[in-house]
């Protein structure tokens, strides 16, 4: 049977057909268009955003992320400011357009506290800022767009929202609605940027088609993407290692030292779990780039992470337009583990930045100059 035309407006159906494709020759076809359409739309510049782990405390208690607070193994650390412009000024220096600071819900950087920083680092720096500080209120996020942060990136992690509430408890009494917050992000006048993780225990295919058809209805103007990658010390890594053991998903954790007992999940016959593969972010990142034509779209680590050798480049081939150099200091690095023998990890900021652009030109593409806004923003500013 012929697969559905892959245009724009491709249908929830018409995406679940693309995503059950498994064979090379059956998927020549999408990416082909997904890189056709990347020429098209992006060029062949591939942006590189400085990427700085300022800290690994979090208020929260994600059954997927090693920086849980009920993960008490985890070293903390809290970069100074002194120490996060000095990055700022490293991405500067090494030609970067963005630097992106990311951590854990950590509220001793308080509202004031980021103002402060993303002042220091527009001012001296000019480069452009994305902040990914996960759900911070509605007054920091009025603050920081007013005192200069360009972006926002807050990853839905999943359209199915029994899956999403079982893998990402609230804190205090009210749920968690990322979907509503990146809508406000937007109305800020944020850039705003998504994404999922592939392969949560309890995600269907029909999940996944949803999550990428929402991707389209919210007009992100950056998609993030990747496997998930189950960490032993985690509720949800636990869930994946009692299956092995031949306990269904959910069951009670194995062993009497081992973290709280994993989250009731969804159940899903054999066939309907999407497999958390390589090969599935190299789909989704193709559908998204022909639903989202313009968005900014990373090569991601966890993508790196499963296939160190050539990961970064195939994303790149295959609908991405931006990758992420590591700036975080060393030391700190290794601590900033949400999952397992991530990428980059013995890198220096140098080393990171002389690999991925030797990666870039591998490929016959080249570092693109300037803030790399997105193309989807520009368009929407259009009259
Ligand atoms: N605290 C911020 C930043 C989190 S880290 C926030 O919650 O938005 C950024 C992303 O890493 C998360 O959104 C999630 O999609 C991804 N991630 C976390 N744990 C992961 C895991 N075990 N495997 C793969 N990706 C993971």
């Amino acid at each position: 049977m012929a697969l559905p035309a892959l245009v724009p407006s491709m249908t929830e159906e018409a995406l679940e057909a693309w995503l059950r494709v498994d064979d090379p020759d059956g998927l020549a076809p999408l990416y082909a268009e997904a890189d056709r359409v990347r020429r098209e739309t992006v060029g062949d510049g591939v942006h590189l955003r400085g990427l700085i782990e300022f800290s690994n405390h979090c208020a929260r208690r994600c059954g997927y992320c090693g920086l849980s607070v009920e993960h008490q193994a985890v070293v903390r650390y809290r970069m100074t400011d002194d120490e996060i412009l000095e990055c700022a000024r490293k991405a500067r220096d090494f030609g970067y357009g963005t630097v992106v600071l990311q951590s854990g819900e950590d509220f001793h950087f308080d509202g004031a506290g980021i103002a402060s920083l993303v002042r220091a680092i527009k001012e001296e720096t000019g480069l452009a800022i994305t902040l990914s500080l996960g759900e911070r209120s509605d007054d920091d996020l009025t603050r920081w767009r007013e005192t200069g942060a360009d972006r926002y990136l807050l990853r839905f992690e999943t359209s199915n929202e029994a899956l999403f509430h079982a893998i990402h408890p609230p804190l205090g009494e009210t749920a968690s609605d990322r979907i509503a917050l990146l809508r406000r992000l937007r109305e800020l006048g944020y850039e705003v940027g998504s994404g999922v993780m592939l392969g949560i225990p309890g995600q269907s295919y029909a999940d996944l088609a949803r999550d990428v058809a929402l991707f389209r209805e919210l007009d992100l103007d950056m998609i993030g993407v990747g496997p998930f990658i189950p960490h032993p010390a985690t509720p949800l890594g636990q869930a994946i290692r009692g299956e092995r053991d031949g306990a269904a998903p959910g069951a009670d954790a194995p062993s009497p030292s081992a973290p709280p007992a994993p989250p009731r999940l969804p159940r899903l016959s054999a066939g309907d779990q999407v497999p958390a593969v390589e090969e599935m972010a190299y789909k989704v990142v193709a559908l998204a780039r022909i639903v989202c034509p313009l968005a900014n779209i990373p090569s991601t680590s966890a993508v790196a992470t499963l296939n160190k050798a050539t990961g970064r480049e195939l994303g790149l081939q295959r609908g991405a337009n931006v990758v992420m150099p590591n700036l975080t200091p060393r030391q700190y690095r290794a601590l900033y583990a949400i999952y397992p023998a991530k990428a980059c990890l013995d890198e220096t900021a140098e080393e990171c930045r002389t690999c991925m652009r030797g990666r870039i030109h591998s490929i016959g593409r080249h570092v693109a100059q300037g803030p790399g806004h997105s193309p989807n923003r520009l368009r929407r500013a259009e009259p």
